[in-house]
């Protein structure tokens, strides 16, 4: 039995570009578009209100609380805190599928930073205020949007505000979506809003692996203790025989030794010394190569120090010297095909919106999703900004509503919308 014939708009093909131009022209999609540049008074003030509530590392709960109430009044359903500390809040649409939008609650400022958010003309300034205030805020946008336009979708839309991005947060609250919770299989497409900006895609994982390094040893006075070995000179010679690895250009892979610390006087032999190591690279195969390299140049320098063979005393008697090799970070690379329709879509919305938007390589939460093979972009939340990481840290509100729209038309292709009239 041939099912019976039927005839819809669907049954003429669109390209994605014309997908998306019939998607805007939507009335109720057109509307939502148009309340964005209404708006910014409102979203200056979340933003500024948001900024004041410290969120240093593993201390995002204020903000988390703050946000939940957020999502709560802007109609998002099933919200939960999760036990890592993210906020999600749903969108139902009509299909079991989901497209994910998320921002990172975290700061990288300790507790007790003064968070003096405050605006002089079109221009917010604070600790955070871009990044990632600003992202939280466009999250915050999306779903007033949404919910004041009742805008439909196939896809549900999750809105998660993430723990864990900056430093040694370690990516955890996205590492935990999509390894531990209730999503991990059900999302179809991850947009992670960071920073400032419309002029950018990050569709590549900048991967990246840090290790702190303790050397220990007996110590002893530098002049009765001669030839005890050195925590500080195995150290040294480390860094001396890691910093000779070769890396290749492309892929681009990186290495540095940020931090060194050890010792207590001039006149002791040190009992320990420490050094913290970041190692970088578009390639995964190249970021276990030099952690390898890394840890056979520990191994060695140990080794010669350790035996005094280094020294020249010849007595090849081991005298106790260690080392330890604690990785303190651990972000996976991966990419995006060029061909895949998160990247496809969020081209042919650039297209539509005149928009011009370079492809970028970055560390974010995207990371995760990306390393695992999964379609994910991060994109910036409008405006302009700078001082990212430091107390001089700005946004400039100008031009924010292109990002807003950039961001809901995205969503809403990638969620899909039912074509026709709207309501
Ligand atoms: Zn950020």
């Amino acid at each position: 039995m041939s099912p019976s014939p039927r005839t819809s708009p669907v049954d003429l093909v669109f390209t994605l570009q014309q997908e998306i131009a019939v998607l805007a022209e939507r009335p109720d999609v057109r509307e939502a578009l148009e309340w964005f540049a209404g708006n910014e008074a409102q979203f200056t003030r979340w933003q500024l209100d948001l900024a004041r509530i410290p969120a240093p590392p593993f201390g995002e709960s204020d903000r988390a609380a703050w946000v939940a109430e957020k999502f709560r009044s802007l109609g998002l359903k099933k919200l939960r805190r999760d036990e890592v500390g993210n906020v999600l809040g749903l969108r139902t649409g009509t299909q079991d599928s989901a497209i994910s939008i998320s921002a990172h609650l975290d700061t990288v400022f300790p507790a007790g930073t003064l968070l003096n958010s405050r605006q002089q003309g079109p221009r917010l300034y604070g600790p955070g205020i871009s990044d990632n205030a600003a992202g939280v805020t466009a999250l915050l946008a999306v779903a007033a949007a949404c919910q004041e336009f009742a805008l439909p979708h196939e896809a549900s839309v999750l809105f998660i505000g993430n723990v864990g991005e900056e430093g040694e947060g370690d990516l955890r609250g996205m590492r935990h979506v999509y390894f531990e919770s209730p999503w991990k299989d059900v999302i179809r497409a991850s947009v992670v809003i960071d920073g400032a900006g419309s002029d950018t895609i990050v569709a590549e994982a900048l991967g990246s692996r840090r290790f702190e390094i303790a050397f220990h040893g007996p110590g002893g006075h530098s002049w009765s203790d001669f030839g005890a070995p050195s925590p500080i000179a195995a150290l040294a010679h480390a860094i001396h025989l890691f910093s000779q690895t070769r890396v290749p250009t492309s892929p681009k892979t990186t290495f540095n030794v940020g931090v060194i610390e050890g010792g207590t006087s001039v006149n002791s032999i040190p009992e320990s010394a420490r050094m913290r190591v970041d190692i970088r690279s578009t390639s995964a195969l190249e970021i276990e190569r030099l952690e390898l390299e890394l840890r056979r140049a520990v191994e060695q320098a140990v080794e010669q120090e350790d035996s005094g063979s280094r020294r020249g005393n010849g007595s090849q008697r081991h005298a106790g010297l260690k080392a330890e090799i604690r990785a303190i970070g651990s972000r996976p690379a991966g990419e995006l095909p060029r061909n895949a329709r998160t990247l496809r879509v969020a081209r042919a919305v650039d297209a539509h919106l005149g928009n011009t938007a370079q492809i970028q390589r970055a560390s974010t939460d995207a990371n995760i999703p990306l390393s695992l093979g999964r379609e994910a972009i991060a994109l910036g939340a409008g405006g302009s900004g700078g001082g990212a990481h430091t107390l001089q840290e700005w946004f400039d509100i100008t031009g924010r509503e292109l990002a807003l729209k950039r961001i809901l038309l995205i969503v809403l292709q990638l969620a899909g919308t039912p074509y026709g009239a709207a309501k």
